[in-house]
């Protein structure tokens, strides 16, 4: 079901991490942000959006995971953006994309993953001001909707998950902490942020989620050891875990 979040800007959740597809109304017609998980979710997806009777113009991909690569024949055979380094990742990537869509999600027709293309300067159809940054994957975007007062913040700013750090990449704690300044420059001319997994957040809300990852990030700075609710989840241990050993690595 499609939740409206702001005028024309609709969010879907999935049951797989709580992740949000999110529909957004531009000019020329439907932008899909991240659609997934399931092949279920995403035929549900579709009904969703042959119900609000707009035509989908293009897909836009705020990351190169798995789980932000995903789309369908039922929305069409359009162009899907992302960054110029996301959509070249994604392209090098998709055989493990592939394979992590097989064994965790059912029914995602995996042809179709990743196929990417860079966003062209004057942003296309997709409407509203890309916010590129280098935390959590290569080519990671931020969807700032300025007239509607929404980000769409990729897998940042989330309720259920911690600050990801990008494991194949060093110095990911000061990249992180850069890239939540900016994100919180933004936030501040939002209203609504849909995270990639989550609940959306709203009105004072925001602000908390950019200071939840703001301490998360500024503990793994300072050597400590993070108080943060979203720990007491164990299926983060091993992330944190990650994270931590990523921070060490980078102090000493
Ligand atoms: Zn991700």
């Amino acid at each position: 079901m499609l939740n409206e979040v702001a005028d024309g800007v609709w969010d879907r959740q999935s049951g797989w991490v709580w992740s949000n597809a999110v529909v957004v109304r531009g000019e020329g017609g439907l932008v899909l942000v991240d659609p997934g998980i399931d092949g279920a979710d995403l035929d549900q997806l579709a009904d969703d959006v042959d119900r609000l009777g707009v035509p989908v113009v293009a897909g836009f991909s705020t990351h190169p995971h798995w789980d932000h690569l995903l789309w369908h024949p039922r929305f069409g055979d359009v162009p899907r953006y992302a960054t110029a380094a996301c959509a070249q990742v994604a392209g090098e990537a998709r055989e493990r994309a592939r394979d992590m869509a097989a064994r965790s999600a059912e029914g995602v027709p995996l042809d179709l993953i990743g196929r990417l293309t860079p966003l062209p300067a004057d942003g296309g159809p997709v409407p509203g001001e890309v916010v590129e940054h280098q935390a959590h994957a290569v080519g990671h975007a931020a969807l700032l909707l300025a007239d509607r007062r929404v980000l769409i913040a990729g897998d940042m700013l989330s309720d259920v998950l911690i600050p990801l750090l990008d494991p194949r990449r060093s110095g990911q704690v000061e990249v992180y902490a850069a890239a939540l300044d900016r994100l919180g420059e933004v936030a501040r001319q939002v209203d609504v942020v849909v995270p990639g997994h989550g609940s959306v957040a709203e009105g004072a809300e925001v602000a908390a989620r950019v200071a939840a990852d703001r301490a998360y990030v500024e503990a793994l700075r300072r050597g400590e050891e993070p108080v943060d609710v979203r720990l007491e989840q164990e299926w983060l241990a091993a992330a944190h875990q990650a994270n931590l050993h990523q921070a060490r690595r980078s102090v000493g």
